[in-house]
């Protein structure tokens, strides 16, 4: 197998490295501080250069960039350590209304998208539904030629930036609880929409949301009534991605710097073996995590949208960030545990950051546990799992 970048691939590469250098240095540690995983400056100037619409064909008026060339810009971002998770969940939905959407959806809200205009979240979750998010309960209730939306959603990331909530609610409460379902476009500045912050202690800010007779007009619907399982099927397919396989990368790179220096009392660390065997153990992982990301790039490139593929990359990459966060804090000792960008920490503070923030990458877009079912079922076609109660 070939996995050499072919010359207009490594040439767009050059160009998106050339532009991150342009940034100003403490850009990823100033985002990072915020808990917003988004930079407004940074996504107006990649719609300056129209990357992104990137991936979308010429005669739409992307670049019609091709799926390896894609991928190089999102690891040349997560090497800077650059994050771009406004973009990847509105870009998400602009994928999934461009298969599932209206007309209307397609010609109004994707070009906003794409243009850099206006971010989207994802209404999923809710306090008593997270892994099981079929048995979601805010309802959307017809009354005339409009729908009334009333219900709680938590971990709705990026919603205190976005103009739209892709929200899934309940419209049929009396049939089994996948087919009572629909997808609806919510604009977050309606009557009854509340935003309230939630702080994790991963670093990253997310959001519970409120709906309080929030009225929509039936244009807002995305999908079929009752039809919105086959929706969000569309759009987890989207997101189940080797995110984590990025945060590792930056991580190596920012502990392979402090491995290198040596400090006023001695050698570099990296002349210890538990440090080599430790970043040895890392990059051997992230080498896997980058081959299954690549494999669903190559499945991409040829049309197939990668579902356990997906599950497989997003499973093992972000335990492996986890490890290796976990072992990197080890090998430093006590000071591994130092916190705070600019402050003297060991790898300015990225590896106590990562230590932390490791665990919620095996958490959102479905947890291990969750992937590890999807794989065991639909990957290696083994029974369904049932809950076993056994007695004390
Ligand atoms: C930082 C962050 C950002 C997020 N962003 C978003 C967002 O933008 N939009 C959104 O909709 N959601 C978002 N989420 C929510 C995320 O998808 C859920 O937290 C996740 O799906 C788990 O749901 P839960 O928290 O309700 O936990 P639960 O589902 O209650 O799970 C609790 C534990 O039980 C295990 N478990 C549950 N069911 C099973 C099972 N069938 N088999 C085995 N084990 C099981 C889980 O693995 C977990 O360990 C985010 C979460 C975090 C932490």
């Amino acid at each position: 197998m070939d996995f050499e970048l072919s010359a207009a691939q490594l040439r767009f590469r050059d160009e998106v490295r050339q532009f991150l250098a342009g940034l100003p240095p403490q850009t990823s540690a100033a985002v990072h501080d915020t808990g917003t995983l988004h930079s407004w400056d940074v996504h107006r100037a990649m719609a300056g250069r129209g990357w992104l619409k990137a991936a979308w064909p010429v005669e739409q008026g992307g670049q019609g960039r091709d799926p390896f060339e894609m991928a190089t810009l999102n690891e040349e971002f997560a090497r800077a350590g650059i994050p771009i998770e406004g973009w990847l969940i509105a870009e998400l939905v602009a994928k999934t209304l461009q298969i599932v959407g209206t007309p209307q959806q397609r010609h109004e809200v994707i070009p906003a998208i794409l243009g850099g205009e206006i971010l989207l979240c994802l209404g999923y979750s809710e306090p008593d539904s997270g892994s099981d998010v079929a048995a979601a309960r805010t309802r959307a209730t017809r009354d005339g030629d409009d729908w009334v939306i009333d219900g709680q959603k938590m971990f709705t990331t990026m919603a205190h930036e976005a103009s739209y909530v892709f929200l899934l609610a309940r419209t049929d409460p009396d049939v089994p609880k996948h087919r009572g379902l629909t997808m609806f476009l919510v604009p977050l500045s309606a009557d009854g929409v509340q935003v309230r912050p939630v702080h994790t202690l991963g670093g990253e800010r997310t959001n519970a949301t409120f709906y309080d007779r929030v009225r929509v007009p039936d244009s807002a619907r995305v999908g079929e009534v009752d039809g919105g399982w086959d929706v969000m099927m569309v759009a987890l397919a989207f997101e189940r991605q080797p995110a984590a396989a990025g945060h590792l990368l930056h991580l190596l790179g920012r502990a392979l710097d402090w491995a290198r220096t040596a400090g006023p009392d001695g050698p570099a660390p990296i002349e210890r073996p538990e440090v080599r065997a430790c970043l040895a153990r890392a990059y051997t992982d992230l080498e896997v995590s980058r081959l299954m990301g690549y494999r669903m790039t190559w499945l991409t490139s040829r049309d197939v949208l990668p579902h356990t593929e997906g599950s497989l990359a997003k499973l093992f990459s972000s335990e492996a960030l986890m490890r290796a966060a976990a072992s990197l804090v080890d090998v430093v000792g006590a000071d591994g545990l130092l916190a705070g960008h600019g402050t003297g920490a060991p790898a300015d503070g990225w590896i106590e950051h990562e230590f932390r923030h490791s665990v919620v990458t095996t958490i959102y877009a479905g947890t291990s546990e969750i992937q590890r079912g999807i794989i065991a079922e639909r990957h290696l076609g083994l029974p369904r799992a049932t809950a076993r109660r056994d007695k004390a």
